[in-house]
């Protein structure tokens, strides 16, 4: 799971969100479908045996992909459209798939993954193997990453099985490996050897976006519709090499110093995606004050140069307007008395998605061109265009959004690191990241982390509004 991007709110921008979301608030909600003990109890039956699993590293999802295939075929869907497959013995997915109405259309996709990452049990105030409930909270490895929102879609997809209900189109969960790491990813290697399972007209990723809590009050939902592209450049600069009592000139050093200086300075052009363009327009009355006027300008109008300047002053904005590029690793040099052959650094790179990576590489080439320093690409990019909400989704997710907590917008924003979600864009299939989990940035922070939880109140919200979505999404009954 990465976490939301964007600004986090002070109090003053609070009290324009109520005020925001009591004018939503004036339109009629939508009938609240029923409330649904047994998927509660579902959830959190299937949470308990996940977390069981130590789905570490290199280890083991197979086991736990079986078990949770045990429990779909019990309920009474066709063995054949139940499937437990992936790249090696230890990484098998779950993949479950919904036959609906109509056969011609393209099936929804929704995704999570089993692997968790490694822990430090002793650091842990429990068991992190084993579902804890103390104090009102849900403790365990995964409960948040991703775990949690696994079990909740598993739940939603049990229960559309045992009340029967017949999708409108096909509906297919993947509970997937190697997210986290490892060698086989299973997002990956479903899209290379099955792709039919993956074509979706669109996928609900259930690890990343998710709401967001400030001051104890729920002011928006984030949904991740874009990803930025990572690519790493290798920065080489050569010479002679010889003793430092004799230099002639500057040394690969001196030169690759100040290559970096120039790219560390440099300030790639504005580019707006339309995901970026919604974001800042759907976010400027939350950030509100001279940020949030400049961010609604920039929505309107990209070419407004003051609007772009005041949005740039902090790294979350600029890195929403632009491609950015620093300098992250450094070699150079065998001894203090040498003047080096050759000396290297690392350049990270994160385009922004439908920048081409070859147009980057050429502008950093112009850039370091002075300085006679070499750029070479170390792996190529795979790009990953931005996935655009459409309005039956927008609509869906507006909806179960309101029932869960009132009218807080949904704003599709665009990741800055890389997700499984670019294996999907990168074959055309837009990705929504979308965990329907409210709770304060302190508890997010312990994803990945010691003591990984979330309130029980606040799981029960995540498998309510999971069932809900699922359910309209598959329509038809
Ligand atoms: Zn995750």
């Amino acid at each position: 799971m990465l976490k939301a991007g964007g600004w986090r709110l002070n109090a003053a921008a609070v009290v324009l969100v109520n005020a925001c979301a009591a004018m939503l608030g004036a339109q009629p909600a939508p009938a609240r479908l029923a409330d649904s003990p047994i998927v509660r109890t579902d959830a959190r039956a299937m949470l308990a045996q996940m977390i069981a699993a130590r789905t570490t590293g290199d280890g083991n999802t197979t086991p736990l992909a079986e078990a949770l295939a045990a429990r779909f075929r019990a309920a009474g869907v066709p063995a054949a459209d139940v499937m437990v497959l992936g790249a090696g013995e230890r990484n098998r997915n779950l993949v479950v798939r919904l036959r609906g109405r109509d056969r011609t259309a393209a099936p929804r996709l929704f995704l999570a993954h089993l692997d968790v990452v490694e822990v430090d049990s002793a650091a842990w105030k429990t068991n992190p193997w084993v579902l804890t409930e103390r104090d009102g909270m849900l403790y365990g490895r995964g409960v948040q990453d991703d775990k949690g929102p696994a079990a909740a879609l598993a739940a939603a997809f049990l229960d559309l099985v045992r009340r029967q209900v017949t999708p409108e189109r096909d509906l297919i969960l993947a509970l997937t490996a190697g997210e986290e790491g490892g060698s086989d990813n299973g997002v990956q290697w479903l899209v290379a050897n099955r792709p039919e399972l993956v074509r979706a007209e669109f996928v609900i990723n259930a690890d990343g976006g998710s709401g967001e809590v400030v001051n104890g009050r729920p002011v928006a939902f984030n949904v991740q519709a874009a990803e930025k592209v990572y690519l790493d450049v290798t920065l080489t600069a050569r010479g002679p090499g010889g003793h430092s009592s004799l230099p002639d000139g500057p040394s690969p050093i001196d030169r690759l110093a100040g290559a970096l200086d120039r790219i560390g300075r440099h300030r790639f052009p504005i580019r707006l995606t339309p995901v970026s363009r919604e974001y800042l327009r759907r976010r400027a009355p939350l950030a509100g004050g001279t940020l949030g006027t400049a961010m609604a300008a920039l929505a309107r109008n990209p070419r407004d140069a003051a609007a772009e300047a005041v949005v740039s002053r902090t790294p979350q904005g600029n890195a929403i307007l632009r491609t950015t590029c620093i300098s992250t690793l450094l070699r150079g040099g065998t001894a203090p008395n040498a003047i080096p052959s050759a000396a290297e650094a690392n350049v990270n790179c994160r385009i922004v998605p439908g920048e081409s990576a070859d147009s980057i590489v050429a502008a950093l080439r112009r850039l370091v061109a002075p300085d006679g320093v070499e750029v070479t690409v170390r792996t190529p990019a795979t790009p990953s265009p931005p996935s655009v909400l459409t309005p039956v989704l927008q609509r869906a997710l507006e909806e179960t959004v309101r029932e869960q907590v009132g009218a807080v917008p949904v704003i599709p924003y665009m990741e800055m690191g890389a997700t499984d979600g670019i294996y999907l864009r990168n074959i055309g299939v837009p990705v929504f990241g979308v965990i329907g989990l409210f709770v304060t940035e302190e508890l997010i922070g312990t994803a990945h982390a010691t003591d990984e939880r979330v309130p029980v109140a606040a799981y029960e919200g995540l498998v309510d509004f999971t069932r809900r979505l699922v359910e309209r999404l598959a329509g038809g009954r």
